[in-house]
């Protein structure tokens, strides 16, 4: 039988090199995985960076909707990361491409390599602005408004 899709949700962001284009092929990318279809992306967003160094980052989330558990799910985005030459030298630095993922179905994890929901998403302007645009049932005002000190502004709409 197969396994039933569940709905994920994931956040991408780069801050080196052409970083919106990267954001661009990572999309494509989730979508041509097998196992994992893309419902919808937000635009992109552009963001100073936050406990990071570099130029601002560009960021973005996207639905999917996926046949593969979460710690497959996980092993996806890690392999479209290494794929764009994504390197780790130090924690938070800066990178071509970072894929999280926030949510996983109604699913709490809490394993040694991934914690779902994400553990900072509800104090990131630059995951909660795309997100509220996705799926703003997700996001409330209040949510919002926890973060708005933090600057994230539209660089290019969903087309
Ligand atoms: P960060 O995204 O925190 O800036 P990395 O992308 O280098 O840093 O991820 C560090 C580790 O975080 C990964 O090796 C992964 O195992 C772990 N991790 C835990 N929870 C998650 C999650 N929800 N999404 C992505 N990675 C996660
Ligand atoms: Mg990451």
């Amino acid at each position: 039988m197969p396994r039933a899709e569940v709905t994920a949700f994931v956040a991408l962001g780069a801050n080196l090199g052409d970083a919106a284009q990267a954001l661009r092929d990572a999309l494509k990318a989730l979508g041509e995985t097998p196992g994992i279809r893309l419902v919808r992306a937000s635009s992109l967003y552009r963001t100073a960076p936050v406990q990071s160094t570099g130029p601002d980052y560009v960021n973005a989330v996207a639905e999917v909707s996926t046949t593969l558990t979460a710690p497959a799910l996980l092993d996806a985005l890690q392999a479209i990361e290494d794929g764009a030459g994504r390197q780790r030298p130090y924690r938070n630095a800066p990178r071509t491409l970072d894929l999280d993922l926030l949510l996983y179905g109604s699913a709490r994890i809490d394993s040694p390599r991934l914690t779902v929901p994400h553990p900072r998403m509800w104090a990131r302007a630059f995951v909660l602005v795309p997100l509220r645009e996705i799926a703003p049932g997700l996001v409330s005002e209040a949510a919002l408004g926890a973060v708005d000190g933090q600057h994230t502004s539209m660089l290019e709409p969903n087309s």
